[in-house]
């Protein structure tokens, strides 16, 4: 029997992070797993933690030591190979164990401690406190006595307090307003205690149900035993031994038309039982999904069928990358794959990216494997969330379908995970912790010996080069790739338009005469356009409008970013700038000016040039609510609307008959980010929103409008050739040492004063330099040696000031075995210790994916 329990609490703070030693009170013994949750007394306070090893023995006294105050659920949140996975984590992306563990459960579960007030028998009172009061056991306590030794309110509270049980602070004080200064009196004389306990956002949800507790013979004699006056409890009764199941209280008292008082009374007789039963909210129990059937796979279909079940049926671990076409059918092949998975006990995740969590994809594995499946997403709210995590836990379902954190779905058997559009940022996690859900899966699929299917018609570089190479240290998939569309479509014709040429002839719009003209020809023929409006985050760099020229760096070879204020020009990387320039270097023009187009303009100029045309906008503006992403694509589709305009939210998965015309209206919006994934990104947005038009019978035709319309990434896309793109883009990356080639890790340091961040920022990567000279990692990343390190920077962030903190950064480039991470968390660590300036802040992303 274990006796210590190792606990990672949840105190957000360096010196904290790691695991604490605590007593396992006897009762608890029989209970406590590895990945429980429990409350423990910290300091002066309760919190909430997760045990991760239990123990016999400790290194520590164990009359020192705390004991655990509470067990929070019966059934552990986390199952062990999560709590290892957290580990993990932790060490993999430089972060607290506490936040990876937190982002593995519900929110619902995230418990606060809150302070509960009981009342305290006189012989657990502290000894020698003056009491005085009616509860000194001298057996005297009549209404009366009570009146003349306190004010009737004091023994009002008192009363209270001990019939209702330790209730919060806050509840006592709005039950007795004005009455503070009793309470404290009260607390002081140790007559009510303080404690504290953890308390869960959410509750489960209940219902009341009823069902007869009598049956047979029994039943018999109870129907005949009424009275004419309970004549109704008589037919409640009846009514319940028909339908033989716990029916909703609700629903019994409608149905009859009697009052919950007679349900009660037949109760107490002992004739029927009135319980509590949990239920689950369902997000789509108001929902119909049309069941579908296995179809016959393509000869594609089948071998990349083939390659995947081999695996699930010999329970090997294995990652494939399944490079298919849009519209090459690879959700059937997940489907089938899960199916397999399914079939021989196991359970299977599915991830995509939350903004083509539409009702579309939900659809798709509602529809095969019906009730089998729980939704996680964002939209849902928190007890929504909770139960179909819940479901997942107590394995009640099969499947998880969900965004990113959806890998942390807690099955005990795990068999698949699938990664739809792998190449998606949104996998990558923003906040602490900063995992990429590509790599968890990996793991996690390892732990289980569970298949990874990583899918996409664009797949990342980084996946793509690993499975090329096979030589990647974390994984190296097996590639799969389907180059047809089983419906027989087409791909769509996709011609680029140059708007210098557009200028040059006199058009200043923001569409070009063929956009133009194509948009009015949909609306006569009754047919639809998608308008995608291509930007991301904030897109301020510099171009001439004549010749396409954009000001980049000389040095990283991304494009300069516009500074209003100072009027010039900067790179993001590497810190060079120089002033805004009023003509073309180029071309000498005076068209130069930077660029940003957002949808609401969009919006207007189609008003103006279109009359009467019908706009359906989609964008974070008009999606904020619960639904009306839906309720739009709904419009859209009953064909409310002539044009469906929006940003990437558009150009994700959607599929409509009537779109026969696909609109790009500014390319170069994000070739021109001042990310080296400018042009990744720029292509397979571009491959992605093609890829929508002309699906079904009509064919599709599709515009790019682009200033820059020669640059690689805008051809390739045009042409549908991926493997060129690669090629191309694989040189570029190789040369300036960029992923696959080598792997980030961005830090990211912010202080309110600006002087002391930068002289900080300093001497931190001269640390990390010496730290690593020492090492002897230093290799140029240029000679391809298959060791290498470089630092970059210090330089002031993309964002040099959030909410009056000054943010500096510098990159850390490396390739090869080292433990580069590690390094920049000692790194990081000793100088916030050395420091010891609390408002000095250090943030480590490894693999980043915005570099803002
Ligand atoms: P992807 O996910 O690769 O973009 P989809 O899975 O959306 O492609 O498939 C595109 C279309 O082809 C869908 O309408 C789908 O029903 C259909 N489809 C897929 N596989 C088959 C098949 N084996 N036989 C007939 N139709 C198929
Ligand atoms: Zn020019
Ligand atoms: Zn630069």
């Amino acid at each position: 029997m274990y006796t210590i329990a190792k606990v990672i609490v949840d105190v957000p703070s360096r010196e904290t992070d790691r695991p604490f030693d605590y007593l396992i009170p006897e009762s608890m013994r029989d209970w406590i797993e590895v990945g429980s949750r429990v409350a423990v007394p910290f300091g002066r306070r309760t919190v909430q933690g997760f045990v991760i090893s239990l123990e016999h023995e400790s290194s520590l006294d164990r009359s020192r030591m705390k004991k655990i105050q509470e067990l929070l659920d019966h059934l552990p949140p986390l199952p062990p190979d999560l709590v290892e996975l957290a580990e993990w984590m932790s060490r993999e992306y430089a972060c607290s164990t506490i936040s990876s563990l937190q982002a593995m459960i519900p929110s619902a579960l995230k418990g606060k401690a809150e302070r509960y007030i009981s009342y305290a028998e006189p012989d657990e009172r502290p000894e020698g406190e003056s009491e005085g009061s009616v509860e000194d056991g001298t057996g005297t306590e009549g209404l009366f006595s009570l009146s003349l030794l306190q004010p009737a309110e004091e023994s009002e509270i008192i009363e209270y307090v001990k019939a209702a049980g330790p209730v919060t602070f806050t509840h006592l004080d709005a039950r007795y307003p004005g009455r503070g200064a009793m309470i404290k009196g009260l607390m002081k004389r140790g007559v009510l205690t303080e404690s504290q306990a953890i308390k869960d956002k959410l509750r489960i949800k209940t219902v009341k149900t009823v069902s007869a507790a009598v049956a047979g013979e029994e039943a018999e004699e109870a129907l005949a035993s009424f009275t004419a006056q309970a004549r109704r409890q008589r037919e409640v009764l009846a009514f319940l031994l028909e339908v033989q199941i716990p029916i909703g209280m609700q629903e019994l008292l409608t149905t009859l038309g009697v009052t919950a008082g007679t349900v009660k009374k037949l109760a107490e007789k002992g004739f029927a039982v009135i319980e509590d039963v949990e239920v689950f909210r369902d997000p789509y129990k108001d929902r119909r999904f049309k069941p579908t059937a296995p179809l016959t796979l393509t000869p594609e279909q089948q071998v990349a069928f083939d390659h995947i079940a081999g695996r699930l049926d010999s329970h090997e671990h294995g990652v494939f990358l399944l490079h298919g076409v849009t519209g090459s059918g690879k959700t059937e092949v997940y489907l089938q794959a899960i199916q397999r998975c399914i079939s021989e006990g196991r359970q299977a995740i599915v991830l995509v990216p939350e903004i083509s969590l539409t009702p579309q994809m939900v659809e798709r594995f509602k529809g095969r494997f019906g009730d089998k499946v729980a939704v996680l997403h964002s939209r849902l709210s928190g007890g929504e969330r909770y139960d179909e995590w819940r479901k997942i836990r107590e394995g009640k379902v099969e499947v998880a379908v969900g965004a990113r954190s959806a890998v942390f779905a807690p099955f005990p058997n795990l068999g698949l995970i699938v990664m739809d559009e792998e190449h998606e940022t949104s996998y990558k996690q923003e906040e602490t912790p900063k995992y990429h859900a590509r790599n968890v899966s990996v793991r996690r699929a390892a732990q289980h010996d569970a298949v990874v299917i990583l899918g996409s018609a664009t797949p990342s570089l980084e996946s793509y080069h690993a499975a090329r190479s096979q030589a990647s240290d974390d994984f190296a998939p097996v590639l799969l790739e389907m180059k047809m569309r089983p419906a027989g479509s087409e791909l769509p014709v996709v011609r680029i338009v140059d708007m210098r040429e557009e200028l040059k002839d006199g058009n200043r719009s923001m569409f070009s005469r063929d956009l133009h003209q194509g948009i009015v020809a949909r609306m006569e023929r009754g047919e639809q356009t998608v308008l995608f409006l291509n930007r991301r985050g904030f897109s301020t760099f510099v171009m001439c409008r004549t010749c396409g020229y954009v000001a980049g760096c000389p040095e990283c070879d991304i494009s300069l970013t516009y500074h209003q204020k100072s009027n010039n020009l900067r790179c993001h990387y590497c810190g060079y700038s120089e002033p805004a320039p009023s003509v073309c270097p180029e071309c000498g023009s005076e068209h130069i000016r930077y660029f940003g187009t957002g949808t609401q303009r969009v919006e207007g100029e189609l008003a103006k040039l279109f009359p009467g045309i019908r706009v359906i906008r989609m964008d974070v503006d008009t999606t904020v609510e619960k639904g009306s992403h839906e309720k739009l694509l709904n419009a859209f589709r009953e064909k409310k609307a002539d044009v469906l305009l929006g940003t990437q939210m558009v150009a994700k998965g959607l599929d409509f008959p009537d779109v026969t015309l696909v609109g790009v209206i500014a390319a170069d919006s994000s070739l021109n980010f001042p990310d080296f994934r400018a042009a990744e990104k720029t292509f397979q947005l571009l491959t992605q929103v093609a890829g929508r038009a002309g699906r079904h019978h009509l064919p599709g035709e599709v515009f790019v409008q682009s200033y820059t319309p020669d640059h690689y990434s805008i051809i390739h896309a045009s042409r549908h050739d991926y493997l060129s793109f690669v090629r191309d883009e694989l040189k570029h990356r190789r040369t300036l040492g960029y992923p696959p080639y080598c792997r980030l890790i961005l830090v990211t340091m912010t202080h309110e004063n600006l002087q002391i961040l930068v002289r900080m920022a300093e001497n931190f990567v001269s640390d990390l330099r010496g730290k690593a000279q020492q090492k002897g990692w230093f290799g140029g990343l240029d000679r391809f040696t298959s060791d290498a390190f470089d630092i970059l920077g210090p330089i002031a962030s993309p964002i040099p000031r959030i909410k009056n903190r000054y943010r500096f950064q510098c990159m850390v480039k490396y390739r090869g075995a080292m433990d580069a991470v590690q390094l920049v968390r000692d790194v990081s660590n000793l100088t916030l210790e050395h420091l010891k300036d609390a408002s000095l802040q250090i943030s480590i992303d490894v693999d980043p994916q915005m570099l803002m």
